[in-house]
């Protein structure tokens, strides 16, 4: 079979779900995705590498990534821009490989415009007051960012439907598993293999 344009996966949910825990898993685990790494005005957390969490601008680099289309989406989230680089995210699509978005939903609703054809999915908590345990339990940010963060977590929460499927992150293995079972099920549909179906379809003609 020939080899595929890769599917471009989005994946959202409210801070403190676990999606790095989860993004970190499924690279680990399978080889095959292509993890984007955004760009950003927010400062790095401890621990966190340029180029490799993110790439960390000032508000001025932002301005001009976007001034120069450089971006495929941004927005801004609790007082800071996120984008997603348009070059890698092209490149990687192109050569076969499945790009992964980890990307608040108003960025996932401009992708979701510009390729009708991504997978849009939302992790959820098993339950509300675990989420708000792992965001406060987390120690990366002050009481006012994880206040804010769970006011934006309330208004996030009513986009979901725009979303194709959830995920529920209460054990880990089992989240990943369903990430990429739920990603590789998107390589069998029919508009994704018309050409084989073309092909087999000739030779069964010529009977
Ligand atoms: P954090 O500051 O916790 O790393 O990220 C805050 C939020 O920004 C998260 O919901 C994360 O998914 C989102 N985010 C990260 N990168 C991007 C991006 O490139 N575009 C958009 N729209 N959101 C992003």
């Amino acid at each position: 079979m020939m080899k595929q344009r890769g599917i471009l996966v989005v994946v959202s949910g409210f801070s403190g779900v676990g999606k790095g825990t989860i993004m970190k898993r499924l690279t680990e685990k399978y080889d095959n995705y292509a993890l984007s790494v955004s760009a950003t005005t927010r400062d790095p957390r401890a621990g966190e590498t340029d180029g490799k969490d993110y790439f960390f601008h000032t508000a001025e680099e932002f301005q001009r990534m976007i001034a120069c289309d450089e971006l495929v989406e941004y927005a801004c989230y609790c007082g800071n821009y996120y984008g997603t680089p348009r070059k890698y995210v092209e490149d990687q699509m192109e050569r076969g490989r499945d790009v992964i978005l980890e990307i608040e939903i108003q960025g996932a609703l401009k992708i979701k415009a510009k390729y009708p054809d991504a997978l849009l999915l939302f992790v959820m908590p098993p339950d509300g007051e675990t989420l708000k345990k792992r965001l406060s339990g987390r120690n990366t940010e002050t009481p006012e960012v994880i206040e804010a963060r769970l006011k934006r977590a309330s208004a996030e929460a009513d986009g979901i439907e725009s979303y194709d499927y959830i995920l529920v992150n209460d054990d880990l293995e089992k989240c990943v598993d369903e990430l990429h079972s739920l990603i590789a099920c998107q390589h069998w549909q029919v508009k994704r293999n018309l050409d084989f179906i073309s092909r087999v379809r000739g030779q069964i003609k010529e009977f």
